[in-house]
Parts: structure tokens; sequence; C-alpha cells
């Protein structure tokens, strides 16, 4: 069945490998050696299968695709609110080397620019540029499942001719956005850009991220989901240069690319993405890379805002094993918009029944919201006289200890048993 998708995969890259529009990054000698006709993609399905298609195993420098992770590091170390006071989130609209500061702020208006990246970096902890580097290496390695490396050359050439990196830094240190030493800071960051990775590198990385920071190559969790959501957040707004607009319109997905031709996208919950062809457009982002993409999106309907699935589908049955007695099944992951539907079809049907039973056996996962929601509905019943009872074997709704307890039962029979004395005790009429 693989084989399937692999032809997939290989049918829209071959749709784009006789472009030729665009030039290699020329801002050091070493991107310009590169092979123009270099061309892989590598994608990752939320439970780690790799597929390739194309040079998925040639290596190439990460360069801003860096920015994402680092940041997500930062976010991880010392949290949100520190970082937020150092980096905004609004795009810029500039191009990504740009020597600015927010007007208003005085701070890097993104973290997907330069100024960003390289205040993200000063924030990461580590008493020496080598502290800060092994943790940043880990983490990336940690993403990626495998030990990376930077190309010693790449790095060396960044250093040399960092002169805008170092005007942004300098200036960075003058408005107190920096702390420590600003060639310091770019040391790291010069090696940070020169990391070595391939197509399936970044798949990998990118189904992390889709994982809300799970592995799921090696189950490792690498980060918590809230610093996911706000990487990802601004992935989708400043990811791609001064191309978001484009791109989200187009591709709809979170990404970031790189001058060293790859490009990561993430598909939240479903799928990542690595690809690489080194021949950049304007704006600085890998044309075929960026073409593949859209067609990535528009043939597999990978657009995160698709709308695809209709809400309704939390209810599974609606039945009545007994007169009186109503039961709501449930299924799937429940969130807010699922159980505020569930709610209202209980309450419209309230005049039929005197207990409703909701069976959540069949839900796999819930948010906070949801549970309050849905937890909340047996007081309601009782005030119209009513009763409402819970099918929640695996505590989904109810956890141990809870208020609720009473109500909670292991099965349905249980369940309708209860309902079954309730209605003898309080309707003897009957
Ligand atoms: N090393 C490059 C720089 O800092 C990375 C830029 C990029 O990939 N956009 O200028």
């Amino acid at each position: 069945m693989a084989a399937l998708v692999q032809q997939y995969l290989d049918l829209i890259r071959s749709e784009h490998a006789g472009v030729a529009e665009g030039a290699l990054a020329s801002y050091i000698p070493e991107l310009t050696t590169v092979d123009p006709d270099g061309f892989g993609v590598s994608l990752s399905s939320s439970d780690g299968f790799v597929y390739e298609s194309g040079d998925a195993a040639l290596e190439f420098t990460i360069q801003s695709i860096s920015k994402p992770f680092t940041y997500a590091l930062a976010l991880d170390q010392i949290g949100q609110r520190a970082v937020d006071a150092k980096i905004g989130v609004e795009p810029s609209g500039e191009a990504f080397n740009e020597i600015s500061v927010d007007p208003a702020t005085k701070t890097p208006k993104n973290p997907m620019i330069n100024a960003g990246a390289i205040a993200a970096v000063s924030l990461v902890p580590g008493a020496t540029p080598d502290e800060k580097f092994a943790l940043i290496r880990e983490f990336y390695s940690a993403f990626a499942g495998r030990q990376l490396e930077i190309d010693p050359q790449v790095y060396a050439s960044e250093k040399r001719t960092g002169s805008r990196n170092r005007a942004i830094a300098y200036m960075l240190a003058s408005f107190g956005v920096l702390d420590g030493d600003p060639d310091d800071v770019l040391d790291v960051y010069f090696r940070q850009c020169s990391f070595n990775v391939t197509t399936t590198d970044l798949a990998r990385m990118a189904a992390t991220l889709a994982r809300g920071g799970i592995n799921p190559m090696t189950g490792r969790r690498v980060t918590d989901a809230a610093v996911v959501r706000r990487t990802l957040s601004v992935m989708v707004t400043c990811g791609m240069y001064d191309a978001a607009g484009d791109w989200v319109s187009a591709v709809g997905m979170p990404a970031k690319s790189g001058v060293g031709g790859g490009i990561v996208a993430v598909l939240p919950g479903q799928v990542g993405i690595g690809v690489y062809s080194p021949l950049l457009d304007a704006k600085g982002n890998s044309v075929r890379g960026v073409r593949l993409c859209r067609s990535l999106s528009e043939q597999l309907g990978l657009h995160f805002l698709t709308v695809s699935r209709d809400s309704r589908a939390t209810l599974r049955a609606v039945y009545q094993p007994h007169d009186n007695i109503r039961v709501y099944e449930t299924h799937g992951d429940l969130l807010f918009c699922g159980a505020e539907q569930v709610v209202r079809t209980v309450d419209r049907g309230c005049d039929d029944f005197r207990v409703g039973i909701l069976d959540v056996s069949r839900v796999d996962d819930i948010d906070d919201a949801a549970r309050g929601l849905l937890s909340g509905m047996s007081a309601a019943l009782r005030d119209r006289g009513k009763a409402g009872l819970i099918v929640d074997p695996d505590r989904v709704v109810i956890p141990d200890g809870s208020e609720f307890e009473n109500i909670r039962y292991a099965t349905i029979e249980q369940a309708v048993d209860a309902a079954q004395t309730f209605i003898r005790e309080q309707f003897s009429d009957r």
C-alpha cells in the first residue's frame, strides 16, 4: 500500500523537476558550488513513517530553517513571557536580513527574520557560546531523531562574511535586546545556520512539530504543545519571508525556508514535509520547493484551512433503550465545538426523556473546555427534574475523585439499570 503514496510523491516531484528558474544563494562561496539540479522531498506521517523521493539523502545547510527551532528552544527554556519581552510576533514585510527593529518596542519584529533569530540565540541559556550551541544541537537532533553535524566550511564562511548580521547584532545590543557579547551570540547563530540536514531530517523535524512536540520516530517528547503552537503560529505569519500571504493562500501550512534551498512544512496532527532544491526566487525561497509544496497541498488536500469535518460527527448515535431513557453516544476527539453540539442536542430533546445517558466510552481525546461542558450537563438536567448519567470507563470526562463520581458508570448496562432505578424512585406513578 505504501507504494501508492510513493507513486504520488514521485509523480508530483517529477512534475517540477524540469523547472530551471531561480539562482543559487551567492553571499558565501560554498553555496554557489552546490549542484543546482539537486531536488528531493520527504514526507513523514504523524506516526513516523517516511516517504522519500529524489535527492532525499543529500545534505545541505539548514540556514534559516534553524530559526523556528531556536525560537522554540528559547520558549521551552525561559518561557513565553521572557521571550515576548525581547522578540515580537508581527510579520515584518521586510527582507529577512533587514537591519531593523519595531519602531515602538525597539525589539525585532519576529523570530523568523535574522534580527529576531539572533535575539533568540541570545535567550538560549548557557554561560559560553559552546554551552548554548550544545543545547541547540541537542534540541535540533531530538527533533530530527539523529545527531546533527555542522558543515565547517559553511560555518567559517558565514563567520567571515557576516557583516550584515554583525550590524544587526550590534544594533540589538545597543537597544538592550541582546545579553552578552554580540560576537559570541553571532558565533552560535552562524553555527546553527550551518547544520547539515537532509529532506528526511526536515520531514522528521516537521513531524515532531505536527505531533505537538513528540518525535514520532523516537517517541520522545522534545518540547511541550504550547511551545509548538506558538512556533507554528509565527511560521504561518512570518515563515516564508515576505511571501507569507502567497504561501498561506496557496499552500496553507506553517513553514520555514532557508537560503540553502530547504523548506520545512507542517500540517498539524497529520504530516511533516521536507523539500530541497537550491535555486531561489527573489524572496529567497526555493523555486521548485515552493511549487512542489503547492502541488502537494493541492493534490493531497493538505491546506490547513480546508474545512473538512462536520462536527456533527461527534454524535455517533442517539437511541432509547427503554421508555424515558435516552442514550447519546459520542466518539472521536471532543473539543469545545463538538461538546457544544452534544449539549445543545441533549437540551433540545430533553422533554422526551427522564434520564439522559451520555456515553463517552468511544471518545479518544477531550480538552478541558469539552470536559467542563459535559460534566456540567447532569446538573443542568437535574435543575429540570431529570437525571444525567455518564458512561465513562476510561475516565475521559470524570477523573478519579471528581465531585461527579456518583453519576459515572463503567458500562452502558450499569447506567441503564441506574436510570431505571431512578425512574422507579422518582416517578412511582408509573
Ligand atoms: N545564514 C544566513 C543569514 O543569516 C541565513 C539566511 C536565510 O536562510 N534566509 O544571512
